[in-house]
């Protein structure tokens, strides 16, 4: 945001399409896979345009240090990393301040969904992994992180979804890319709480007017219930592979003890005995009488 755009870039053009031919109320591609990471508790690993993002989470387990436990509920921590190679020119490792701040409200507003007083002492770790940056990815990280919460299991009171808008060329768009992010007037992401359209992160780069905020909300808001159909879907395809996977666990056990025991068949002959007495008993009464 804010720097200088090149003489004659477009960014929308006459037929109101962007550089990357997008309608200004369209989101970039997002796919979302949940469950990647086997030591994690939870996990999500998502693609959203040029952002690549892992997500892991661990707990509520022991807090520690033990000076951070608060008695009355877990903490929610995460850590938003940039990895070194996530942009053309190398970031250099290791929090800086932009990270430490999107870690930070990263963390209050997950905080807000959290059934945190269920696990008092308890720490709830999250990281946020950026392996490629393309814009928006505090909005992507959270997402993603919401994700790899639910796939812990961790109860919430509903899923966040989180997208920006921003003003390019004087228009109100959805889901800045990398050149409109840079050369835009207005970055705008924002965080809701899926069902109740909550807002648990806002933050603004730039001039709006009040109108453009309502318009920014209004888009922001629609793309959040499908980024959130995308998070559930994520989470029902992990659930489903996983059903699947314990019905083929039990087919193949099922098959091996039948294998086991090809000596049981010729124990089966007395097995079917007591119906071969039942049935036979009449016929030995005949027996009986023909004797007679
Ligand atoms: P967000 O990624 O949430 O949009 P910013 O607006 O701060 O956050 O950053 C916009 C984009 O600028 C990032 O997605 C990334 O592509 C790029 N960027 C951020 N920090 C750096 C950095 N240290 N070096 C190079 N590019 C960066």
């Amino acid at each position: 945001m804010g720097g200088k755009k090149p003489e004659g870039m477009v960014l929308i053009n006459d037929q109101g399409l962007r550089l990357d031919g997008r309608r200004p109320d369209q989101l970039r591609n997002l796919k979302i896979e949940a469950g990647v990471l086997k030591q994690a508790d939870g996990s999500c690993y998502l693609e959203w345009g040029g952002n690549k993002v892992m997500a892991a989470v661990y707990g509520p387990r022991e807090c520690h240090p033990r000076h951070d436990q608060d008695p009355t509920k877990a903490r929610v921590r995460v850590r938003y990393n940039m990895a070194a190679f996530s942009v053309s020119d190398r970031k250099r490792p290791g929090p800086d301040r932009r990270s430490q701040e999107i870690s930070k409200i990263s963390s209050e507003a997950l905080d807000h969904i959290v059934l945190a007083s269920l696990y008092p002492r308890n720490a709830i770790d999250v990281f946020i992994e950026i392996l490629e940056a393309e814009a928006g990815t505090r909005c992507a990280g959270l997402t993603a992180a919401c994700v790899a919460l639910a796939d812990a299991g961790i109860p919430m009171k509903g899923m966040v979804a989180s997208v920006a808008a921003g003003k390019i060329d004087g228009v109100v768009c959805l889901d800045l890319s990398r050149e409109e992010d840079n050369f835009g007037e207005t970055d705008f992401p924002v965080a809701y709480v899926a069902g109740t359209n909550e807002i648990v992160l806002l933050q603004q780069d730039g001039h709006f007017s009040p109108e453009e905020i309502d318009r920014a909300l209004e888009l922001t808001a629609k793309a959040a219930q499908e980024i959130y159909a995308l998070q559930k879907a994520a989470l029902l395809r992990k659930y489903e592979s996983m059903a699947q996977s314990g019905a083929d666990e039990e087919r193949a056990e099922d098959a091996e003890s039948a294998s086991a025991q090809p000596e049981a068949e010729p124990d089966a002959a007395p097995d079917e005995e007591p119906h071969a007495d039942v049935a036979a008993e009449p016929e030995a009464e005949t027996t009986h009488e023909e004797v007679r």
